[in-house]
């Protein structure tokens, strides 16, 4: 095997392919990673939530990294790496025509909304959700590939 550096034009393709990223944020110098269901256009990412630990922290501390990774041929691997800044896009005037934009680039994968509208059973369950982009700074990308 051997490991190659991947153009960005293949990174945001593996980007636009993925439904799910693993989201990391850090609050104190605890890091905590989630995953989440995530929609590219641009050079953001879009996302919803209920509100919970990972809101809080990214409010707090809205430098974040994303990962994804798709299988390659035989035992090989494609992984990107995302640097970027938490935006929150509110229910108010301002954020309108980016909340709808989220909608519908979520949308486009069935029950997106579930794993990020539900909470466990036994949890108080918010009524609010939110819709929020993480604006890419850096993309790095690596594959292996057999020699
Ligand atoms: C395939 C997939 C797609 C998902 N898509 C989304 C999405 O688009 N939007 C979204 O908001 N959520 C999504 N989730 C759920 C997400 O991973 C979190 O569980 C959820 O968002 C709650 O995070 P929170 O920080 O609000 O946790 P809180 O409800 O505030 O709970 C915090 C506590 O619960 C623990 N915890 C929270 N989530 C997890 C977890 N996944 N695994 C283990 N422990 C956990 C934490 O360690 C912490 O102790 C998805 C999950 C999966 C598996």
């Amino acid at each position: 095997m051997i490991i190659r550096e991947l153009s960005q034009q293949a990174c945001l393709e593996i980007l636009a392919a993925a439904r799910v990223g693993r989201l990391a944020c850090a609050s104190d110098g605890q890091p905590y990673v989630v995953p989440i269901t995530i929609a590219l256009a641009q050079h953001s990412l879009y996302s919803f939530s209920l509100p919970g630990q990972k809101i809080d922290w990214m409010r707090q501390n809205p430098k974040v990294c994303l990962q994804v990774d798709q299988a390659g041929r035989g035992d090989g691997w494609k992984s990107v790496v995302v640097t970027g800044t938490y935006e929150e896009l509110p229910d108010r005037i301002g954020s309108k025509l980016e909340r709808e934009h989220a909608w519908s680039l979520l949308s486009k994968h069935a029950n997106w909304w579930e794993p990020g509208g539900l909470k466990p059973v036994t949890a108080d369950i918010p009524a609010e959700h939110l819709f929020y982009r993480i604006n890419m700074d850096t993309v790095t990308g690596r594959e292996s590939v057999p020699e």
